[in-house]
C-alpha cells in the first residue's frame, strides 16, 4: 500500500525539522552562524555561507514546501516579489492587476521602472482588457492578486494564467489573503506563488518573511539564484520563529475564517454599512469564481461606511480591534487602508481605482467572537451617534 498522503495541518504541525540533526531536537536548531568549516579545502560540506544556504533556512523551506512546491523564503514579502520582479530584463514589460497591496503598487511604479521595465496596470476581474492588456512575446509577467487587498476582488487565475502563458509571459499570484492553505495558485496554472509570511504563517505579528513557491526546477534555480546572488534569503533567526509559526497556521486560520464569517453577517445587517465586501458572502460579485479557486473565504474583509468621518470614529472607537497596518495575527486588526498600508498610493490613483477614503479593513483574529462582536456592537454605537449630531434635523412641514 502507498503510503497515505498526509493533510497539511499535519505536515505543518510535525513539519519544521532538521533532519540531520544528531540530537533529533524538536525545535529546530538555530544554526546562527555566518559560516561552515569544510571538510577540506578541495571538498564542500553541505553548507558553506549562510546568504547561500543554511539548515534553519532549509528546514523551514521544506514545512513550507509540504503546502506547495520548492520554496525559498525572504526576509519579507517585498523582497520576495522585487525577486521575481529581477527575474525580467531591461525593455520587458509587466502586466499587473490595478487593485494591489500599497508596497507592490509602489515596486511596480517607482522601482521597476528604473530598470527599465515597462509596467501597465489592468482590472484582472476583466479577462477581456487582460487579453488586449498582453504584448505577446513583450509581456513577460503577469502579477496578479485574488483576492485583492483591500477590495477583495477576485480574478480567474485558471483563465488569466493561460491567457498569459499564450503570449509567453510568468504568471506571479501574491496569495497573501489566503495563503496556499485555501487557495493554490500553482494548481490553477500560475507559475510563481507568492505568499508574505509575515501576515498568516508567522501569525504573531513579530515577525517579517516573504515566500516564492514553483513547480518548474529551471524557474526554481533562476530564484534560487536570485536569492544567493542578492542576499534576501531569511536569517536563521527569523526562520526558526516562521517554523515555529507555520506548527499553529492551520489552526489559527480555521478559527479566523470562522470569525470572520460571523462578522460578515454581522455587518451585513448593521444599518451603518454599505459595500461590504467578503467573498464569502452571497451578494459578493466573485463568489462563483473564487469558490471554483478557492477552499475558503479567508478573514478579511472590508467596507464602507459613506464617511470618512464615520469610519474614522469606529476605528477610534474599537477596544479589541486594534488599529494597525497587516494583517493575518492572532490579535482582531482594523485599518483604513487609504490612510494607512495603501497611503503610498497617490490620491488621484486611488481615486481612479475605486480605493474610497471612507474604506475599513478587518483582519479577524482568533479571540471569542462573542467579544469581538460587542466590540463591534459598542464602536459602531459611537459613530452612530456622531453622524446622527452631523445630520441637520429635517425643517419641521407644520
Ligand atoms: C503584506 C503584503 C505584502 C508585502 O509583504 P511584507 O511581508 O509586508 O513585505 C505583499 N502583498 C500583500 C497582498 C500583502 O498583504
Amino acid at each position: 500500500m502507498p503510503p497515505k498522503k498526509l493533510k497539511l495541518a499535519t505536515l505543518l504541525a510535525q513539519g519544521g525539522v532538521v533532519d540531520e540533526d544528531p540530537l533529533m531536537a524538536s525545535s529546530p536548531p538555530i544554526y546562527q552562524t555566518a559560516t561552515f568549516k569544510q571538510p577540506d579545502p578541495v571538498a564542500m560540506g553541505p553548507y558553506d555561507y549562510t546568504r547561500s544556504g543554511n539548515p534553519t533556512r532549509t528546514a523551514v523551506e521544506k514545512q513550507l514546501a509540504a503546502l506547495e512546491a520548492r520554496t525559498f523564503v525572504f526576509t519579507s514579502g517585498m523582497a520576495a516579489l522585487a525577486t521575481v520582479t529581477h527575474l525580467l530584463s531591461a525593455g520587458d514589460h509587466i502586466l499587473a492587476g490595478d487593485d494591489l497591496y500599497g508596497g507592490t503598487s509602489r515596486l511596480l511604479s517607482s522601482v521597476a521602472p528604473r530598470l527599465g521595465l515597462e509596467v501597465t496596470n489592468v482590472d484582472a476581474c476583466n479577462p477581456e482588457a487582460v487579453a488586449r492588456a498582453l504584448r505577446p512575446g513583450k509581456t513577460k509577467l503577469v502579477m496578479l492578486e485574488s483576492p485583492t487587498n483591500p477590495r477583495l476582488q477576485v480574478c480567474d487565475i485558471r483563465a488569466l494564467s493561460a491567457l498569459a502563458h499564450g503570449a509567453g509571459a510568468l504568471v506571479c499570484v501574491d496569495n497573501s489573503i489566503l495563503t496556499p492553505l485555501y487557495q493554490r495558485p500553482l494548481d490553477l496554472g500560475a507559475d510563481i506563488s507568492m505568499t508574505s509570511a509575515t501576515k498568516f504563517a508567522n501569525g504573531h505579528s513579530d515577525l517579517m518573511a516573504g515566500v516564492l513557491a514553483v513547480r518548474d526546477p529551471a524557474l526554481a534555480q533562476r530564484i534560487y539564484f536570485l536569492q544567493n546572488s542578492e542576499g534576501a534569503g531569511l536569517a536563521p533567526h527569523d526562520c526558526w520563529l516562521l517554523a515555529r509559526g507555520l506548527k499553529t497556521m492551520a489552526l489559527r486560520m480555521d478559527r479566523q475564517v470562522a470569525n470572520a464569517r460571523r462578522i460578515a453577517a454581522w455587518l451585513e445587517r448593521a444599518p451603518l454599512v454599505r459595500a461590504l465586501a467578503y467573498p464569502g458572502l452571497a451578494s459578493h460579485p466573485g463568489r462563483a469564481v473564487h469558490e471554483a479557486q478557492a477552499t475558503g473565504p479567508g478573514s478579511i474583509l472590508s467596507f464602507r461606511t459613506g464617511s470618512v468621518a464615520a469610519s474614522q470614529a469606529i476605528c477610534r472607537a474599537t477596544r479589541l480591534f486594534k488599529v494597525t497596518v497587516s494583517f493575518g495575527g492572532v490579535g482582531s486588526l482594523i485599518s483604513m487602508p487609504c490612510f494607512m498600508s495603501h497611503a503610498s498610493i497617490p490620491a488621484e490613483v486611488r481615486a481612479a481605482r475605486g480605493l474610497p477614503d471612507d474604506l475599513i479593513r478587518i483582519s479577524a483574529g482568533i479571540e471569542d467572537i462573542e467579544d469581538l462582536l460587542e466590540d463591534l456592537e459598542q464602536a459602531f454605537q459611537v459613530a452612530t451617534n456622531l453622524v446622527a449630531a452631523e445630520t441637520p434635523v429635517p425643517a419641521s412641514s407644520s
